[in-house]
């Protein structure tokens, strides 16, 4: 059985059971193969826009033995997918503005699609907004610590959306909601050490300088966040 780290794992499992899934990005391949070892989806469209990584997706494919239900694809973001291939996307361990292009770009492409499974690298928040603003209902959001780094990832269907606060697109609507345990960790850390910076900056006399002033908002949103639930009842 392939073994894939903590990350990919609960990525993976936002793909819902019994999708045909289309991975963006795929690298090593080693999400679909994880998928199709456990039996959550019936086929994968795997692809990437480097030949490096394809081959070593092909290589993983062929020793995993999925060369009939996993295809791979050369592809830049979406393109080489036409409407009615796939039931989910998988994006994953990618800078969110790359990640936002290709959505755009491809999702007339991706027609048909009823998940996007999104687990952008940075701009996370903007991510959020994007999907949004766009025609996009986020239904279920994670986050997680692996090997010390964290992580947050979604699932969007097609669908309109009330706009969230800025408050929920910068942590998570439902990651606040539900106090996330991961979520208050990284906050109470973050919470730590802008406090740190903020003093240093106070006693160096920067306190009229623009960095001061975006730690200091930093610090409000992180106690916005700590009280959310008590703001919103
Ligand atoms: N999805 C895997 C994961 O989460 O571990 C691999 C992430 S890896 C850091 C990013 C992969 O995306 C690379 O294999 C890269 O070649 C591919 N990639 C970058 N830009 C892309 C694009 N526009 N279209 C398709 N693949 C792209």
């Amino acid at each position: 059985m392939l073994k894939i780290s903590e990350r990919l794992i609960q990525v993976a499992e936002l793909v819902p059971k019994g999708s045909r899934l289309i991975d963006v990005g795929t690298d090593h391949g080693y999400v679909p193969i994880w998928l199709l070892q456990n039996g959550r989806i019936p086929s994968a469209i795997a692809m990437d826009v480097n030949k490096g990584p394809l081959m070593r997706a092909e290589e993983n494919r062929d020793r995993y033995g999925f060369t009939d239900v996993m295809e791979l694809r050369l592809s830049n973001g979406l393109e080489k997918v036409k409407p009615g291939e796939g039931d989910a996307v998988l994006i994953a361990g990618m800078g969110g503005p790359l990640m936002i292009r290709i959505i755009e770009e491809g999702r007339e492409n991706a027609g048909g699609v009823s998940s996007w499974v999104l687990q952008p690298q940075s701009e996370i928040p903007s991510v959020r907004r994007y999907l949004i603003e766009h025609g996009f209902r986020i239904v279920q959001e994670i986050m997680l610590k692996d090997e010390g780094k964290y992580y947050m990832a979604m699932c969007a269907v097609p669908g309109e959306s009330e706009p969230w606060k800025d408050i929920e697109y910068l942590f998570g609507k439902y990651l606040l909601e539900q106090q996330h345990p991961v979520l208050a960790e990284f906050i109470e850390k973050e919470w730590r050490l802008y406090e740190k910076i903020q003093t240093q900056l106070t006693e160096t006399n920067q306190t009229e300088t623009a960095r001061y002033q975006e730690v200091k908002a930093y610090l409000c949103a992180l106690e916005q966040a700590k009280t959310y639930n008590q703001q919103t009842l």
